[in-house]
């Protein structure tokens, strides 16, 4: 757990110093995936959904404590249900400098590797040409099926299709810059 906040923590100073020397306030959205109905990965004992919200809970408390410039708000700050979209509009709308979405992952009890697998991952937005880093993405997004309208909100946007991603890769080009 520590491990996965360290990555976090250092990654965000990296990208707040140009910001600061703006003199605004840097808005970071802390964004804990799933919730409610949707409870992300399960283990033995717990789901990740509760994992993500503490997580947050306690990145927010670090970063109010050591970053007097920044503003930290939350996509989510209890066990409740939100479409993908709302989290993006949400940080759009606040006009957020960094959005960190936190998720916890899992591994098959049935595989070799179960009782080695620990450590932590860090994805950047924009979807390289890995095959992991599609999987994840594709297995992440497809709660929007959660959604009863989903096929309209994502204008035909299909999770479980390549070729959704490679048009959605040009698209994100722009907002990228
Ligand atoms: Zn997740």
């Amino acid at each position: 757990m520590h491990r996965v906040l360290n990555t976090i923590v250092y990654i965000l100073l990296l990208l707040s110093i140009a910001p600061i020397a703006e003199a605004k306030d840097f808005v970071i959205v802390i964004d804990p995936g799933h919730g409610g109905k949707d409870a992300g990965a399960l283990g033995m004992r717990t789901n990740e959904k509760s994992i993500n919200l503490n997580v947050a809970l306690k990145l927010k408390r670090m970063l109010e404590r050591d970053m007097d410039d920044v503003k930290v708000l939350m996509t989510r700050d209890s066990d409740r249900f939100i479409p993908l979209q709302k989290r993006a509009d949400f940080a759009n709308r606040k006009h957020a400098d960094i959005f960190i979405s936190i998720h916890a992952n899992s591994i098959s009890s049935k595989s070799p590797a179960h009782r080695r697998i620990n450590g932590a991952a860090v994805y950047t937005l924009g979807l390289d040409r890995s095959d992991t880093n599609l999987s994840v993405a594709m297995r992440e997004n497809e709660v929007m099926k959660l959604e009863s309208d989903y096929s309209t909100t994502y204008e035909g946007f299909d999770p479980s299709s390549t070729e959704s991603y490679i048009a959605f890769e040009m698209m994100q080009h722009k907002n990228m810059d």
